[in-house]
């Protein structure tokens, strides 16, 4: 028997809502966390001051300014946009994912190779899009360029998401395939390069030499996961309409501030990401010298592992028990089976990851 809030609850929402599951957060309390690409280095104390010093200027009984020009002027100049494109900026890249969606006609088709960031799939499910995923080859994670294009023009998708490198995968895609869809497809193309810091290449010297190319980033996984700041670069007319969309203080002034004072404090941030890709190449050399795990190459500050012999939950949980949270990507199923992905940490960190890992795996499960 159901209550009268819940007959309300289910004959007033959508369908699509009632289906979704909400996305789980786990709790990481008192737990070295490794599960979420967060940048594991905190700002030296005189960073710190200068920063709160900064924040004193904050008017918070005045909304933010809305348009952010200065924000974006710095973010023009500090990560190389094109000054032909123009810039939306979002309460993070998942807040834009969604503003992209939302401007889509009703029953649009949403398309993205599979595995990938989980936020396409649910936010098209919330809007009642039609998702296609299209898996990835099996033994690499590669863009195959055949499987995908075929798909294209089966489905005409009216906007196409590649991350750039991909999560969870780590992988970079060939990039002459990302760009025969981009020039193939009659659809956007959202370039999602969510870890642009850790990787070797980027999309973002091509904006505006195609005019359905958009490139989107975050500040999240380059050490500002806090502040919730993405945005998404591209020409000017679909920028123009996205912004419609986005509502008018989505940047807080706090962000704003913060944003700006963190994009002038570049020479920190650059020693930051040189550690971890130093640290990544030591994990992941370390990692592959434990029999029965597949270490997956990795453009990003994440690797993925595949367990051969073992359960992935099994060691997740006891990993957790012992006192270190990762992602365990096995209840995702199909090419994720038994596969888990760490985050790149301090040289300490990583230390007291391997140290479990390895105890787990000779405990023998
Ligand atoms: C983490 C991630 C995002 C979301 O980042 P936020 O800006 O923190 O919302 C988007 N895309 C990919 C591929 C990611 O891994």
């Amino acid at each position: 028997m159901s209550t009268p809030v819940e007959q309300s609850v289910a004959s007033l929402l959508r369908p699509e809502v009632r289906a979704l599951s909400a996305y789980h957060v786990p709790d990481s309390r008192g737990l070295l966390k490794l599960d979420a690409m967060e940048n594991p280095y905190s700002w030296p104390a005189t960073f710190v001051d200068e920063w709160l010093e900064r924040l004193r200027t904050a008017d918070p009984n005045r909304y933010p300014d809305p348009a952010c020009e200065s924000l974006k002027a710095s973010l023009k100049a500090t990560h190389h946009i094109p000054a032909a494109a123009e810039l939306m900026l979002g309460n993070g890249s998942d807040e834009i994912i969604q503003i992209l969606l939302m401007a889509l006609r009703p029953g649009a088709t949403v398309m993205a190779p599979e595995p990938t960031f989980v936020m396409y799939r649910q936010i098209s499910a919330s809007l009642g899009l039609k998702f296609v995923g299209i898996p990835l080859a099996q033994d690499d994670f590669a863009l195959d360029a055949e499987r995908f294009s075929e798909a294209v023009t089966t489905h005409q998708p009216d906007i196409i998401f590649l991350a750039y490198p991909n999560n969870p995968t780590g992988n970079l895609f060939d990039r002459s395939v990302v760009e025969q869809v981009i020039r193939m497809a009659k659809g956007l193309v959202i370039v999602d390069e969510a870890y642009a810091a850790y990787a070797s290449d980027t999309l973002m010297g091509e904006l505006c030499r195609y005019d359905n190319l958009l490139v989107m980033r975050t500040l999240s996984k380059l050490g500002l996961a806090g502040l919730r700041l993405g945005y998404l670069a591209g020409p000017q007319p679909w920028i123009h309409e996205f912004d419609k969309v986005r509502l008018p203080y989505n940047i807080n002034v706090l962000t704003q501030i913060s944003a700006l004072f963190a994009l002038e404090q570049h020479d920190m941030f650059v020693g930051q990401v040189a550690a971890i890709l130093r640290d990544r190449a030591a994990l992941m050399a370390d990692l592959s010298q434990i029999e029965r795990v597949r270490v997956y190459p990795s453009e990003a500050n994440f690797v993925l592992l595949r367990l051969l012999r073992h359960d992935a939950t099994t060691v997740f949980t006891n990993l957790k028990q012992r006192g270190i949270l990762i992602k365990n990507l096995h209840p995702q199923g199909g090419a994720l089976t038994q596969c888990l992905r760490v985050t790149v940490g301090t040289p300490e960190q990583n230390q007291q990851f391997l140290t479990a890992f390895r105890a787990e795996l000779s405990a023998g499960h």
